[in-house]
């Protein structure tokens, strides 16, 4: 990828800047060819031409040496672009939303400071991955499971920070953040909750500390970058018992909805319960010319064969409860309570402590093979709203999408997560990065189901480079104050805009006008 400078920074000034960098880090850690720049892109931007192009990257192996970026940063004027890992699949990866950042790849600070695994905790620099957490809690066994989000190539600090989830206890990854280490857009290092007390033992265990708590506000955001965190982990359960059902028809979602809910908010089933569609298994394990090659989305006869052929429902629900074998039985009584009127078709599989298989589970990439859906080179996007946890509702936010991905020829995908209150739908869109047509087509119905969304009150929990700038233009109460109010915040923390202008659609002053742009 050729060079292109942020706003208004000469290649002098650029220049300078690399070689300050180069003299905090080591040269071999500005990484600044086509090549380079490359290997931050977005890898599932449509074509050759990417949008979101960064100008260079470095790669600090402290806290120190972020702090000293960040002060060349302020002197130069240079938009800096924090990653942990990058591996933001289907939210832009690792590439910045304002094109001439110098990503700050925060990669090489991978240590495991500390593990607890009395009191349920780690600290974490933000290249850990969670494959090196997981390898790290087997190696040494000790008894603590990990929340894995699908495709477990990402770090754990980022994956939080970014809002990822899973469908375990502690699956809601941000709520596990416990008191962050945090270089301000100043340079100015702060530790947050009870870590702002010199040497207290209860940072990583007490969130809320003293007065207003910070952590949250530097997740989704652009005020700070985190280069540690702690980070709760689930105690080892004794047993679990596991009931996988399927539901053969689209409409099921909506009592699956009412049944689940409650059942989540009392706790008796205590993970992010995921109502899976068909298709993450039949783009994971196969490919759409073996089932259909006609035009427009897959009909419902092919849909049928795909059901058939692996033994899946249009829903598929896996409950697990993790405790002791009695509570855990107890339980499993109420669960199947709760789905009589249904159906009592559940597959049972049961793990006690000691068992060698079944129990924790491992980190995988298995899931980002749905990217070889259509051939070529594979990208996705996710869409991903919020609505309340109502089957009606939830059935018409289905109708509703259905309805868009028929209309614009892209076959469906989407999950539902139950997650207490509220429940997410994750929808996915496959696509052809070579194929001008199929991504063009993709990104409409993109649009088209923001505006639909809107309309009813629903926004996403998260989203994509291309479209932060729409999604919090949705959040329009009293002409956009929280736009104001994340703003009022951005310019006094960083008046250059050096952290990420853009990041969920809050730009510094300096870069007000790129707002809607790239
Ligand atoms: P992962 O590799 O787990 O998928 P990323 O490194 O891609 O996570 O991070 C996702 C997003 O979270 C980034 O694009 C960035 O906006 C934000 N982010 C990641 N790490 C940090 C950090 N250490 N400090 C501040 N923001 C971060």
């Amino acid at each position: 990828m050729q060079l292109q400078l942020p706003p208004g920074i000469t290649h002098a000034r650029f220049d300078a800047a690399l070689a300050a960098f180069g003299r905090i880090v080591g040269s071999e850690w500005v990484l600044a060819t086509d090549e380079d720049r490359d290997t931050y892109l977005d890898v599932y931007a449509p074509g050759n031409d990417p949008r979101f192009v960064p100008a260079a990257a470095v790669a600090p192996a402290s806290v120190e040496e972020v702090q000293a970026i960040v002060r060349v940063a302020n002197e130069q004027r240079i938009p800096l672009w924090p990653i942990s890992r990058g591996k933001n699949y289907g939210y832009g990866g690792s590439a910045p939303r304002l094109s001439g950042s110098v990503v700050l790849d925060l990669g090489r600070m991978k240590r495991i400071l500390e593990v607890n695994p009395e009191l349920g905790y780690c600290i974490l620099e933000p290249g850990v991955g969670f494959f090196d957490l997981y390898r790290h809690l087997t190696d040494n066994r000790i008894p603590l499971w990990m929340s894995l989000p699908g495709n477990a190539w990402g770090s754990v600090l980022g994956n939080a920070l970014e809002r990822g989830f899973a469908a375990t206890p502690y699956g809601d990854h941000t709520s596990q953040l416990c008191g962050m280490e945090v270089v301000l857009p100043s340079g100015e290092l702060v530790r947050t909750g009870m870590g702002a007390m010199s040497g207290s033992p209860n940072w990583p265990l007490f969130k809320h500390g003293f007065g207003p708590a910070w952590d949250q506000l530097f997740v989704q955001s652009n005020f700070g970058i985190v280069t540690r965190a702690g980070f709760w982990l689930m105690p080892e359960p004794a047993a679990t018992t596991t009931l996988t059902m399927h539901a053969p028809r689209p409409e099921d979602l909506g009592w699956l909805v009412d049944v689940l809910t409650p059942l989540k908010l009392r706790r008796i089933v205590d993970h992010s319960i995921v109502v899976m569609g068909y298709m993450g298994t039949a783009a994971a394990n196969s490919q759409r010319n073996e089932w259909y090659q006609g035009p427009g989305a897959l009909p419902d006869e092919v849909v049928a064969r795909i059901l058939r052929k692996y033994g899946i429902g249009w829903w598929n629900v896996s409950l697990r409860l993790y405790g002791e074998p009695e509570m855990n039985d107890a339980s499993e009584q109420v669960i199947r309570r709760a789905f009589a009127p249904h159906t009592q078709e559940f597959t049972v599989t049961r793990w006690k402590r000691g068992d060698a298989e079944g129990g924790a589970p491992a980190p995988s990439v298995f899931p980002l093979q749905v990217i070889n859906w259509h051939g070529g080179r594979g990208g996705h996007l996710g869409f991903s709203p919020v609505m309340p946890a109502s089957g009606r509702l939830v059935l018409e936010q289905l109708e509703r999408t259905r309805a868009r991905f028929r209309e614009f020829g892209v076959d469906y995908s989407g999950n539902f997560y139950v997650l207490g209150r509220h429940v997410t739908n994750i929808n996915l869109m496959l696509f052809d990065r070579d194929n001008a047509e199929m991504t063009a087509r993709t990104h409409r119905l993109f649009e088209a189901m923001v505006q639909d969304s809107a309309a009813v009150g629903y926004a996403e929990y998260r989203t994509h480079l291309g479209y932060m700038d729409r999604v919090a233009a949705t959040f329009d109460y009293n002409a956009h104050a929280l736009g104001r109010l994340n703003e009022a915040v951005k310019d006094a923390l960083d008046p250059n805009g050096i952290l990420a202008p853009g990041k969920s659609g809050i730009w510094p002053r300096a870069y007000r006008g790129e707002r809607g742009r790239g």
